[in-house]
């Protein structure tokens, strides 16, 4: 067995505006990071409509579709923007996180990762913000509790932002917990501990500005991992931001790429004990390239390390 990684070119196809920090770049940074590794390379479909309309209603596919440029770029909100590709590129980002799912409930891989952009926590179910369109972790969750029949799943968002995306998405779904730990105060302001859902099935961690790994591991071994063993989900779905790095320009927390490795590592040992090791990661922040690509490979390799 062994681990996916599932991405495509078009992905690459969504461009932003000079000096935007979700850049094509942080994808090329991360497929070279990972072109020496023995994965197995799935060409990442397109997203169905119907998988799609599972979190976000048909009026807001429509206005995103109907949004794409024909040339230069269109601004969808202050800091998200489209580009000619970026429809196809969200689509392929969609459609990885449904395909890795298929792939690791099917068994055909032991986990997968999803080297995709634009990037998914930010899209609520009807307002694209914070660089994202749809929301892949979710959408991906969706799917695996409506179409493979799961009971319960777990996302888990250990981006720097809080993943207010994908708390609205799930906030209504009693077989989704959702775990999300952000830099807080930071943009987008939300994620607060009192921020629970309406089944009490979203734990939220706000970390102190200028905060270290060890303080993360402290909070992540008091809160999360517990929750999760209590949850017992069938999949683990990661939202992989590494914008906690402590080279990152966007926020304030000290993450080492280790720390990175680590929470993978604990997240992997998790799912070993309580869904046979499944677990779908997808992309989503981190924004100095080279703490990007250099975290990612470590995010990936233990990954391959779990696969069994
Ligand atoms: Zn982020």
């Amino acid at each position: 067995m062994t681990t996916a990684l599932l991405t495509h070119a078009d992905c690459l196809g969504h461009v932003t505006p000079g000096g935007h920090p979700e850049r094509v770049a942080r994808l090329e940074h991360v497929l070279h990071a990972l072109e020496a590794l023995n994965l197995k390379r799935v060409a990442a479909p397109l997203v169905a409509d119907d998988d799609l309309l599972r979190v976000h209603p048909e009026g807001y596919i429509r206005d995103i579709r109907g949004a794409r440029p024909s040339d230069g770029f269109a601004q969808i909100d202050g800091d998200t923007f489209m580009s000619p590709g970026s429809v196809d590129a969200a689509y392929r980002a969609a459609g990885a996180a449904v395909r890795a799912v298929d792939m690791v409930l099917g068994g055909e891989v032991s986990n997968a990762f999803c080297a995709t952009r634009p990037p998914g926590h930010h899209a609520e179910s009807e307002t694209a913000m914070g660089f994202c369109l749809f929301g892949n972790a979710a959408l991906a969750a969706k799917h695996a509790l409506d179409h493979h029949g799961l009971k319960r799943v777990a996302v888990v968002d250990f981006d720097v932002h809080h993943g207010n995306g994908t708390q609205d998405l799930l906030w209504d779904e009693s077989r989704a917990l959702v775990i999300t730990s952000q830099q807080m105060p930071l943009w987008p302001g939300s994620g607060r501990p009192d921020e629970t859902g309406a089944y009490d099935t979203v734990l939220n961690i706000p970390l102190a500005p200028g905060s270290s790994g060890a303080e993360m591991r402290a909070v992540y071994e008091a809160q999360v991992f517990p929750r999760l063993r209590t949850f017992r989900p069938e999949l683990i779905i990661i939202s992989a931001g590494f914008d906690a790095h402590q080279d990152d320009p966007l926020a304030n927390l000290n993450w080492s790429t280790g720390d990175f490795a680590w929470i993978t590592a604990e997240l992997c040992k998790i799912a070993d004990e309580v869904c046979e090791g499944r677990i779908v990661s997808t992309l989503e922040g981190g924004y100095d390239l080279n703490a990007l690509a250099e975290a990612t490979r470590a995010h990936v390799e233990e990954l391959m390390k779990a696969a069994r």
